[in-house]
């Protein structure tokens, strides 16, 4: 298959403005083999797709989200994440199909909007299983996207424990725990997900390790989960230090910051991406530039749940790798990575009275792109348009309202655009997005589908909310009497 995009604008980091037109890309399985200004033959050429007014990007990589909370948009009103975790894991145990369902939802709606690769951090409901995974591999095998799966694990939940010890009356809570494995269990379930679905659809497809949070497992579930994952060449992603409770539990625990005591146990390294990463300091961030770890900021999810400030400036001057996610839809209410982007870029500048620190426009494309690519390991082959590079390509419609006139790019992209100019869009040189339409799937039948079968999970959530409600006020009480404690260290 090749694809010539002829005579298109596009995202170029050296010129002035941002881009440069009249350019040629030329398409050849499922990489670019040539970029230029000069004529190219359309001869022999498969697909010939017209660049006139068309800008081609580099497709956006959001690098952490949770498949199935496609579900459960708009379902929570002003909660802190201790407390929306209770809500959100009052369901449980959803069908194969019905992961495949909120997988497929969120492939739609990151491709539509531009989006060409997804590390789905998968929690589901009641427990994992190989149907489960099989599911949502399944539905990214399907959409076309290009997906990395990293199965959510946890079998030592500290903070509830915590919670427990000082607030007895929360002991129920340990019993519907949603740890249904021990370490072993997680980690012969991940043995076969690597050897089935790694690298499969031609490499498209990739497996992670996911362990929910160092607070939240146990040293031989960390341990053995990042040895499967470095033994097969993929990924190890996890939560860090999204709130303030959860630093203050691990100080507590281990007498430092859960960073040290992660880089102490040699969980850190290029593999390792890690989530949030707000509650850090300083010396937490040397330790994440020594060891090359990424990280994944989700500005939506820790403004919409109140989490805090990632040290997001801090980390552009350790030259950290900070790639950029949409988290949750639970959390963040929609897949779409422009969000993501113009939050990214608004949100620092008022930590900072020193305007030059701010994050730029080039570092927010930055993070969407090459720095998800280095998340997902494929740094060498995705984030940047240039012959050699694979081709994911998001080809947005320069006539829009938000892109008129087009001035410089990649202000453009990260503070006026929202996806709605997106046209086109090509994942490992396969049009996926052909003209705003879907190639891949009938999108009509999978959104009814899919309500139709959320919409018996919401009719149980007002039931279910009241019989959790006392459970619900307790925590409640912990988690305020402890972020009420001084801590040395704010993000608020
Ligand atoms: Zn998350």
């Amino acid at each position: 298959m090749s694809i010539l995009i002829k005579g298109c604008i596009l995202l170029d980091e050296s010129e002035p403005d941002g881009y440069v037109a009249g350019q040629n890309i030329l398409i050849e399985e499922n990489r670019i083999s040539e970029i230029g200004a000069a004529p190219m033959s359309e001869e022999g050429i498969d697909r010939v797709i017209d660049g006139t007014n068309r800008l081609a990007i580099p497709g956006l990589i959001n690098a952490h989200t949770h498949s199935l909370e496609n579900f459960t948009k708009a379902t929570k009103e002003k909660l802190p994440l201790e407390l929306w975790l209770l809500d959100l894991f009052l369901l449980g145990d959803f069908s194969p199909r019905e992961i495949y369902l909120a997988a497929m939802l969120g492939a739609m709606e990151m491709l539509r909007t531009g989006t060409t690769a997804v590390l789905d951090h998968l929690a589901v409901g009641g427990g994992l299983t190989p149907e489960g995974l099989d599911a949502a591999m399944s539905a990214y095998a399907d959409s076309g996207i290009r997906a990395g799966l990293a199965p959510l694990i946890q079998d030592n939940d500290q903070v509830l424990q915590a919670a427990v010890a000082t607030h007895p009356r929360l002991q129920p809570l340990m019993r519907d725990s949603h740890e249904t494995m021990d370490a072993r269990g997680y980690v012969q379930l991940l043995e076969w997900l690597f050897t089935q679905w790694h690298r499969a659809e031609d490499g498209r497809l990739l497996c992670f390790a996911g362990p929910s949070g160092f607070q939240w497992c146990s040293d031989e579930l960390l341990e053995g989960s990042l040895e499967v994952a470095r033994r097969h060449k993929g990924g190890w992603h996890m939560h860090l230090l999204e709130t303030k409770l959860q630093a203050m539990v691990c100080f507590d625990l281990y007498g430092k910051s859960a960073t040290s005591a992660m880089k102490e146990r040699g969980l850190l390294g290029p593999e390792v991406s890690l989530a949030h990463s707000v509650w850090l300091d300083d010396a937490d961030l040397d330790i994440l530039a020594e060891t090359d770890t990424r990280v994944v900021h989700n500005p939506a999810s820790n403004l919409r749940i109140g989490s805090g400030f990632a040290p997001i400036i801090e980390m552009l001057e350790r030259d950290i790798r900070v790639a950029l996610g949409t988290d949750g839809s639970a959390s963040s209410d929609n897949q779409i990575m422009f969000d993501a982007m113009k939050l990214a870029g608004l949100i620092h500048n008022v930590r900072s009275t020193d305007h030059h620190k701010w994050p730029s426009s080039r570092d927010v494309v930055r993070m969407a792109t090459v720095n998800g690519a280095a998340v997902l390991g494929m740094e060498d082959d995705l984030g940047e348009l240039k012959p050699g590079k694979m081709a994911d390509i998001t080809i947005l419609d320069t006539e829009t309202l938000l892109l008129t006139p087009l001035n410089d790019a990649f202000l453009q992209l990260t503070y006026a655009e929202n996806g709605s100019s997106v046209r086109t869009v090509i994942v490992d040189g396969k049009v996926i997005v052909d003209d705003g339409v879907i190639l891949t799937v009938d999108e009509e039948s999978i959104r009814e589908e899919a309500s139709e079968a959320w919409a018996k999970w919401h009719e149980q959530l007002p039931g279910l909310r009241r019989e959790s409600q006392p459970l619900v006020l307790e925590f409640e009480q912990y988690q305020q009497e402890m972020i009420g404690r001084e801590f040395y260290l704010n993000r608020y």
